[in-house]
């Protein structure tokens, strides 16, 4: 696998960080590749060799994304049977369609902890704190295609509070710390934290969980939540990367 790095910012090492570490311990191998001064052309060269190299199965580019550089010339410069962050077109397309070549780490994540702690989507009311192209979006057609009634929020949305308490399960990723607060919830609430900041000094989520533990039913935690297990996935999308060029090249 290899991660391309664009910013040398604390959230970017540290998530290449966890990256390696995470490779490492299950032995897969792990390049990074430091583009933080190069400008888009050589960005799109970088990508462009990776794809051709033979050894390099799962490409991602770490976020954020520079200002300098067109996040849509990168999604578009990637191979999507490499694209194990599925960001190109058509792996997203795929997701939409219901019959997904990658599953994106950070929704993948999310519906795996509602998986796994047994509670179910269907016809449940869900509101979507976000609508970003890589969590917000996918996860609401993730969820959807499990029949869950979703709806969609963000900055332009009117009675947010209100819209957040009427929802059964509330997912939150809006790169805010503690922006939802109790009076967003209710008892039976299940809140799904998505959010990473670093706030003075330390790791925090989205939610104010210090202050919602004991008002709701379930909440995940930040750190050691969503943002643990995306790693996981996508090193588990690299294997299966692998797998699926190892099949088309009559490898195995
Ligand atoms: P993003 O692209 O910045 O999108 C943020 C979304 O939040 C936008 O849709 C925005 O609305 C909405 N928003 C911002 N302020 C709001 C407000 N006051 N009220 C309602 N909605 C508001 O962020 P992202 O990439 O989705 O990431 C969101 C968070 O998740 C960040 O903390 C990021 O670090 C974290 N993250 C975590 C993982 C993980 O694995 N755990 C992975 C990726 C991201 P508009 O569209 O109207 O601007």
């Amino acid at each position: 696998m290899a991660s391309v790095l664009l910013e040398a910012s604390s959230d970017a090492l540290s998530y290449v960080e966890n990256q390696e570490k995470a490779a490492k311990k299950i032995g897969l191998h792990y390049e990074l590749i430091s583009k933080v001064n190069a400008n888009e052309e050589e960005v799109l060269q970088c990508i462009k060799e990776l794809n051709e190299d033979s050894a390099i199965h799962g490409i991602i580019i770490q976020r954020p994304i520079p200002p300098r550089i067109s996040f849509s010339m990168l999604a578009n410069t990637l191979l999507p049977e490499k694209d194990v962050d599925c960001i190109h077109p058509y792996t997203a397309g795929r997701l939409f369609q219901s019959n997904p070549l990658f599953l994106p780490p950070t929704p993948a994540s999310v519906m795996m902890i509602l998986d796994v702690y047994q509670i179910p989507l269907e016809g449940k009311d869900v509101v979507m704190l976000g609508r970003s192209d890589v969590v917000g979006k996918p996860l609401s057609m993730m969820m959807l295609q499990k029949n869950a009634t979703v709806q969609i929020c963000h900055s332009h949305t009117d009675d947010l509070v209100f819209k957040c308490k009427a929802a059964d399960i509330l997912i939150v990723a809006v790169g805010k710390p503690h922006f939802v607060t109790p009076q967003m919830v209710h008892n039976n609430s299940i809140v799904i934290d998505v959010g990473i900041n670093f706030w003075n000094g330390k790791l925090v989520g989205d939610a104010d969980t210090e202050s919602l533990i004991s008002r709701v039913s379930a909440i995940t935690p930040v750190p050691g939540g969503v943002g643990t297990l995306t790693t996981s996935i996508l090193l588990q999308n690299t294997l299966k990367a692998y797998r699926f060029q190892a099949k088309h090249n009559d490898i195995v």
